[in-house]
């Protein structure tokens, strides 16, 4: 059977994945805890759910919508953005999609032409580098000289007369890293200079803990908001990765074309989970205040068992997004394994322990443990963790 160059070049999501691997071996009846896949533990708010039933017993979940979402949704995203930014979108600048995945696949693909460029800091989460290849385009990933963050000097050092776009994450996936509001400065007026779009992927942007603080890229100054297209979504702030509703919202140039594209791609995003989506957007914070409160407390707890392991070294403590990235180079060597992916899979196979090896991530020597599991999980988790290297380093 002919398959397509496009799709054989890719790689499947390794993130889904090894999460679809732990869930067999639940289901063979394993003990496993799995620590690899990106999601809130919590179910969907009540309140959120019951916004859904009341567009399907109402009729109105029935029908078709438009491509990019109805306008009671866009007018709760474009409060919501405005109280969280203080940029305010109007309806053509905003396109409801299928999660923050599709609204970052269809801007890839309206943005490149075959062979341009997107930079993509590294560490950076699995799907970026393969969404711009779908697009034709080419993902350029930069090595970070800082701490998990990239400096000019380093996004400079990639830039080439082929670069379209810039990624920048924050709170970031895998490392919980946040961008500084002067960081932010240096880089939007960077790119501004170099006619390069920023990509403002904020979806983890109501996770912050230990007080601290976010800036978004497009809240710096109106000239850099214009030369950014924001991405969020509902799946990490209101525990809905099941329900898929993100959005975009930008230039009116580039969320046409999107509208355009998604027209044909998808028609719309799932009615009923758009009324879910305007009952989260519009709601007043307390659960994502609770679900917050929840994961600082698991990071405070993990932290310090997690860097206690021999051989897993992760200096800085993460300031947000629910997920630890620790370089694990040393343990797999006083282990014997030849390399982290050995390592990760002897874990999960030996431990029931599922993490992601960092090479998903652009960075082999890491690993990636997300914590929206429950906390005797986590502790659980960490003491096999440890117990597997002390068993092994012999
Ligand atoms: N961006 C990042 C950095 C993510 O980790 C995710 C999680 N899948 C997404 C975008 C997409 O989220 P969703 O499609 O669930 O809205
Ligand atoms: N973003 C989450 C993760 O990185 C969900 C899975 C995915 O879409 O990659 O695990």
């Amino acid at each position: 059977m002919h398959l397509a160059k496009r799709i054989i070049s890719v790689a499947p999501s390794a993130t889904l994945a090894i999460s679809n691997l732990a869930k067999q071996m639940k289901a063979r009846g394993e003990d496993v805890i799995d620590l690899s896949i990106g999601q809130p533990d919590f179910q969907t708010p009540t309140f959120i759910a019951e916004a859904a039933k009341a567009a399907i017993d109402s009729g109105a979940a029935s029908f078709y919508t438009a491509a990019t979402g109805i306008p009671a949704l866009k007018a709760a995203i474009r409060a919501h953005v405005l109280a969280q930014t203080g940029v305010d979108y109007g309806p053509k600048q905003i396109a409801v999609t299928t999660g923050a995945k599709l609204a970052l696949y269809s801007l890839f693909q309206v943005l490149l032409d075959p062979g341009e460029e997107v930079l993509i800091p590294l560490p950076g989460w699995v799907s970026y580098v393969e969404q711009v290849r779908l697009a034709g385009g080419v993902p350029r990933p930069v090595p970070s000289s800082g701490h998990f963050k990239v400096t000019v000097d380093d996004l400079e050092a990639q830039c080439t007369a082929a670069t379209r776009a810039l990624v920048i994450n924050s709170p970031a996936n895998p490392t919980g890293t946040i961008y500084t509001q002067q960081e932010l400065t240096l880089i939007g007026n960077w790119a501004l200079r170099h006619h390069i779009l920023v990509i403002a992927d904020d979806i983890y942007r109501d996770l912050l803990f230990n007080g601290a603080s976010y800036t978004s890229m497009v809240s710096i100054d109106p000239e850099i908001t214009k030369n950014t297209v924001l991405i969020a979504g509902v799946s990490k702030s209101y525990a809905m990765t099941g329900w898929r509703i993100g959005f975009a919202a930008g230039p009116e140039k580039v969320i046409g074309a999107m509208a355009t594209l998604l027209g044909h791609a998808t028609g719309n995003p799932t009615t009923a989970a758009q009324y879910a989506a305007i009952a989260a957007f519009d709601s007043d914070g307390r659960s994502v205040e609770q679900m917050r409160a929840a994961f600082e407390d698991r990071l405070n707890v993990i932290y310090p068992l997690l860097t206690k392991i021999p051989g897993f070294s992760l200096p800085e403590k993460p300031q947000g997004a629910f997920y630890l990235f620790p370089n694990v180079k040393r343990a797999a060597q006083l282990t014997h394994f030849t390399s982290v992916d050995d390592f990760v899979a002897a874990l999960l196979r030996d431990t029931g322990v599922a993490i992601v090896p960092g090479r998903a991530f652009g960075m082999p020597d890491h690993a990636r443990l997300s914590y929206a599991a429950a906390k005797p999980d986590l502790i659980e988790a960490l003491h096999r963790i440890d117990a597997f290297v002390a068993a092994n380093a012999n």
